[in-house]
């Protein structure tokens, strides 16, 4: 029956589907982070962990050549991603799959560099690197975002909304520490600038909330979804020097 009561889960999926990224980035950024990786032309197996619709998968497919495999628990997700895929000519080298990042079935050291922007936190950042570090060659990269406190210390509100929301975050120098003690060499830390949220994931993630609020008008558990993402945003710009995203970029340790 169309409108009946969805799920979070459905309603996280409706949300983020037609939107170009699922979380904060931007393109140059990406290439950014690129741009610490030597050898690409060298690269041939990429894999894109929680690709989402493939925003920066395909920015990272129009920069290296090589395959590149997206995985996402979102079937939604992962169709859109083979479309655009499709759109822009990369189907013979970029592929989606459903799977679970937490849980990789793959070779052992099949692939050059492991991607990942905005889907580490939700397994944490240790369990992630550790679980990945199997799957990369000798000396392969691993690039990741996730959100991170810039501060020692954070406001208790700010705190329990990212417990609440099942974010696991640490301080750059914790998540240096953990990259180097779950197998890796530090290539490069930098943040993301504030427009990676305001301008590239809040904004367009606003005009799908105030879809989605029209399309279920008057449902109160609607309601309470669309109030937690304002509050989400409020607390951003409340907060914005207590945390942020940063891009961790490290080498595989030789073995
Ligand atoms: N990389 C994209 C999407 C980030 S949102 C971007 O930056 O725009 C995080 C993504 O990780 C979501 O698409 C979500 O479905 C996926 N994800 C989170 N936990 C996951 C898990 N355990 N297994 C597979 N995908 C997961």
């Amino acid at each position: 029956m169309k409108n009946e009561q969805p799920s979070i889960i459905d309603l996280i999926v409706e949300t983020h589907v037609g939107l170009e990224r699922q979380g904060p980035g931007s393109p140059e950024m990406t290439i950014k982070a690129l741009s610490f990786l030597d050898n690409l032309d060298k690269v041939s197996r990429v894999i894109d962990l929680g690709c989402g619709t493939g925003g920066q998968t395909m920015i990272l497919a129009q920069n290296i050549t090589g395959n590149i495999t997206g995985v996402d628990q979102f079937s939604d997700f992962i169709d859109i991603f083979n479309d655009n895929a499709k759109k822009l000519n990369f189907q013979e080298r970029v592929n989606g799959i459903v799977c679970s990042i937490e849980n990789l079935s793959f070779q052992k050291e099949e692939f050059d560099i492991i991607w990942s922007e905005g889907a580490i936190d939700n397994i944490g950042f240790e369990k992630g690197l550790s679980h990945w570090n199997g799957f990369l060659k000798n000396n392969g990269y691993v690039a990741v975002t996730c959100p991170s406190w810039f501060t020692d210390e954070r406001p208790a509100e700010l705190e329990k909304f990212w417990t609440d929301a099942g974010s696991i975050l640490d301080t750059i120098g914790n998540n240096i520490s953990i990259m180097q003690k779950t197998g890796y060499n530090i290539v490069a830390t930098f943040t993301l600038p504030d427009k990676c949220w305001t301008d590239k994931y809040f904004a367009p993630r606003d005009v799908a909330i105030n879809a989605i609020y029209e399309k279920y008008a008057g449902n109160k558990t609607i309601e309470a979804y669309i109030k937690n993402m304002e509050y989400e945003v409020e607390l951003y710009s409340k907060y914005k020097q207590h945390y942020g995203y940063a891009f961790y970029i490290g080498k595989k340790i030789q073995r």
